[in-house]
């Protein structure tokens, strides 16, 4: 029986132990577990130590614990390293090695939703974890142009000069929320990447209503790495305008199987029916 796990806290309601077990039927893998494993930061240390003598074949990390666990790994690969932020950790043997896959992820979404990244211009709410895996796909799908709107104006520098430094050629301002309305009618894709608007505080949105009506149009595609609810507010205001609209759940599903493809190898990202795994969700979501 091969053992995986999810660590973080709190993890609640987590989707994942539903989404990976999804996964394992699909794929007709009959001798696979993954549960959730709840744990403080002090307890990181004793856990990685029974990993790495076979107490899990792979784990799944997330918040607050996707940097912390670095310096427990033998290897961590580039993009990983580059964002100091792990989620996805593969045994082999007693070596530990640690990867991203939210980058492949939110890549995957937006080419499965025809957004091409290459000398477009995009803004990104948020300068978080997960904010550095989308400015790093923009980064590296060669983007024209990224807007930074953050609370923070620290983080959105950090932010800033991750991007600059996969690619320098990226052209990166820092925005307030006036600033980025004026980038409106060049902007292809806003992305919120802050955790507001998620359930149980649904009503709230990144942007206010104003701003949201200046910002959206038909051309410039809303994407929310929020999933639950499945339409946040901020979805909302912009369908209101006619924008195409994106959720977080075919990110969590893409960025699941490949921490399966990195557990299991073979091509499983290509035999698996994402859009099935995204229903499978829904249903638990609604
Ligand atoms: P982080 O804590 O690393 O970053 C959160 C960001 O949101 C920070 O920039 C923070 O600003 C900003 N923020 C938080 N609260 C507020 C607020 N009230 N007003 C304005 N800004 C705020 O979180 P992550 O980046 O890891 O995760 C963010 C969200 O993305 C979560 O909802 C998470 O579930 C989701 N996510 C979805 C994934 C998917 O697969 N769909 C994958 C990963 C994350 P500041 O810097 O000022 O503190």
């Amino acid at each position: 029986m091969k053992r995986f796990a999810l660590l973080g806290e709190p993890l609640g309601h987590s989707l994942s132990p539903l989404l990976h077990k999804a996964i394992y039927r699909q794929l007709e893998i009959d001798d696979a577990s993954y549960r959730t494993v709840e744990l403080a930061e002090d307890r990181l240390k004793a856990f990685f130590s029974g990993f790495r003598v076979g107490g899990f074949d792979g784990v799944n990390v997330t918040v607050p614990h996707k940097a912390n666990v670095i310096p427990l790994l033998d290897e961590v690969d580039p993009k990983a390293q580059l964002l100091n932020a792990v989620n996805t950790v593969h045994r082999i043997d007693n070596r530990l090695i640690g990867h991203n896959t939210d980058l492949l992820g939110f890549a995957y979404s937006l080419s499965s939703n025809e957004v091409s990244i290459a000398g477009g211009e995009f803004a990104i709410i948020g300068a978080g974890g997960s904010a550095q895996a989308v400015g790093a796909v923009f980064a590296e799908g060669e983007a024209k142009q990224v807007s930074i709107l953050n609370r923070t104006p620290e983080r959105a520098e950090t932010l800033k000069r991750l991007i600059q430094e996969v690619n320098p050629a990226v052209k990166v301002e820092l925005v307030d929320a006036q600033g980025l309305a004026k980038r409106a009618k060049y902007l292809d894709c806003v992305v919120n990447t802050t955790s507001v608007g998620m359930a149980p505080n649904s009503k709230e949105t990144p942007l206010e209503s104003a701003i949201c009506e200046q910002l959206f149009s038909p051309e410039t595609v809303a994407f929310d790495l929020v999933y639950n609810p499945l339409k946040t507010a901020f979805l909302a205001a912009a369908e209101k305008q006619g924008a195409p609209t994106i959720n977080g759940l075919q990110m969590l599903v893409a960025q699941a199987v490949h921490s399966v493809e990195i557990w299991m190898g073979g091509n499983i990202v290509a035999h698996v029916d994402m859009n099935s795994l995204v229903r499978d969700l829904e249903k638990a979501i609604k």
